[in-house]
């Protein structure tokens, strides 16, 4: 019998194995016959990234910089320092991966989960059924979880589908994000261009596929120029509950994940921190409170999407128009923080005339923010 078994290999079950393996017996199991490969951008908050420990030899570029696009206008928010990374998710997971088997973790690639039977996993591996015990259970599952349909979760939230291609182009400044924001092209998110180096950059949005081609004839990149292609969808919004008895949701799986950005790397692994304790403690009672802060980002965040996409473009090229002014650059520069955007948004709130500024734009939907 295991201490913990891990439904689902990607980066949050890897790192939450990686945290568990020396000190309990661990078992991982993995659908697919590899890891990576997940449509992902790959972006981590610099801070985040350090304070999780994560390898630096996933990192292939540093962003200290973002240049922010409307229909009309634009600009930009540069800082000295790293303030973001693009991994590479592949190498990610697979260091991860190493980290927990040289602690002791078990692995099973090719290994799906079908379901709970007389509380054991029920698994299939090349066809063939089996069962294993543990005395806890972890759904690391990703967005369609498994696990939390076995335990009943039910979720509350908007589930899209999301696109990333990598494309050949010119991207000289490699040390910027470009974020781009019209409503006509896609009404549901933003796109982004994420330089690699700068020949190659991973472009994508969430919503639909249309938008995304439409905004690369826009940014002049060709889709005959793209060497990757990936499909994948997000959940923002709630499922509830994160705990069930013995098992317990984490990452994707719990839609652990920004509502504003979709970016659900991090909130995964500092909320599978909070679950690592509690399985150490032999209580998964205390996950929930311990994952508190993530959990009050998450419904700001949440706050802030539906303002949003409350708002058509003519309010956007308003907003920009705020946000583009030197005051509200130096708040930015000063208070950004690529995970905590509650932080950010109420210190622009704050600032006396950006907040009047912004009050004329929307006063029901602002005051709904504070
Ligand atoms: C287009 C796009 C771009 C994104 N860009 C970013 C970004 O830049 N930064 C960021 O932080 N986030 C980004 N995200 C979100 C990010 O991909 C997820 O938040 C992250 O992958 C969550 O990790 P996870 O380990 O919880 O789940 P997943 O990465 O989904 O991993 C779940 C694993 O479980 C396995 N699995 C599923 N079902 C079973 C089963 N029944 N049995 C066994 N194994 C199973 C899967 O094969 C998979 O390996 C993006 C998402 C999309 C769609």
């Amino acid at each position: 019998m295991y201490d913990v078994m891990i439904i689902g290999a990607g980066p949050v079950g890897n790192y939450l194995a990686s945290l568990l393996a020396s000190r309990l017996k661990v078992f991982v199991i993995e659908q697919k016959g590899s890891f990576g490969g997940k449509a992902c951008t790959g972006i981590i908050g610099a801070e985040s990234y350090e304070k999780l420990g994560l390898p630096k030899k996933a990192v292939i570029n540093s962003f200290r910089g973002a240049r922010f696009y409307s229909k009309i206008q634009s600009f930009e928010i540069e800082r000295k320092t790293p303030q973001a990374y693009l991994v590479d998710r592949k190498i990610l997971e697979k260091e991860l991966a190493r980290e927990a088997i040289k602690k002791g973790a078990e692995y099973s690639l090719e290994t799906r989960f079908m379901g709970f039977k007389n509380g054991r996993a029920l698994l299939q591996k090349h066809g063939e059924l089996f069962e294993v015990e543990a005395k806890f259970y972890v759904g690391a599952d990703g967005v369609s979880s498994r696990v939390a349909k076995e335990i009943g979760a039910r979720a509350k939230g908007e589930f899209l589908p999301g696109f990333e291609m990598e494309v050949v182009g010119n991207f000289e400044r490699k040390e910027f994000v470009e974020v781009w924001v019209n409503k006509e092209l896609n009404k549901d998110f933003f796109f982004w261009v994420a330089p690699i180096d700068e020949g190659l950059a991973r472009v994508g949005t969430i919503g639909k596929l249309d938008s995304l081609y439409a905004f690369m004839k826009m940014r002049m990149l060709k889709e005959s120029s793209a060497v990757e292609f990936k499909a994948g969808s997000v959940g923002i919004g709630v499922r509830k509950p994160w705990v069930k008895g013995n098992v317990a949701l984490v990452g994707d799986a719990a839609l652990q994940l920004k509502p504003l950005t979709a970016g659900g790397i991090a909130y995964g692994m500092f909320c599978a921190h909070g679950l690592a304790y509690a399985i150490k403690q032999g209580n998964l009672k205390l996950y929930e409170n311990i994952c508190k802060d993530i959990k009050r980002e998450i419904a700001f965040g949440l706050r802030a999407r539906k303002l949003f996409r409350n708002l058509n473009q003519e309010k956007i090229e308003d907003i920009f128009e705020i946000l583009g002014s030197r005051e509200a650059v130096e708040v930015i520069e000063q208070t950004a923080d690529f995970d905590e955007h509650a932080k950010t948004i109420k210190a622009l709130l704050k600032h006396p005339k950006l907040l009047a500024k912004l009050l004329k734009i929307s006063p029901t939907l602002i005051r709904y923010l504070l």
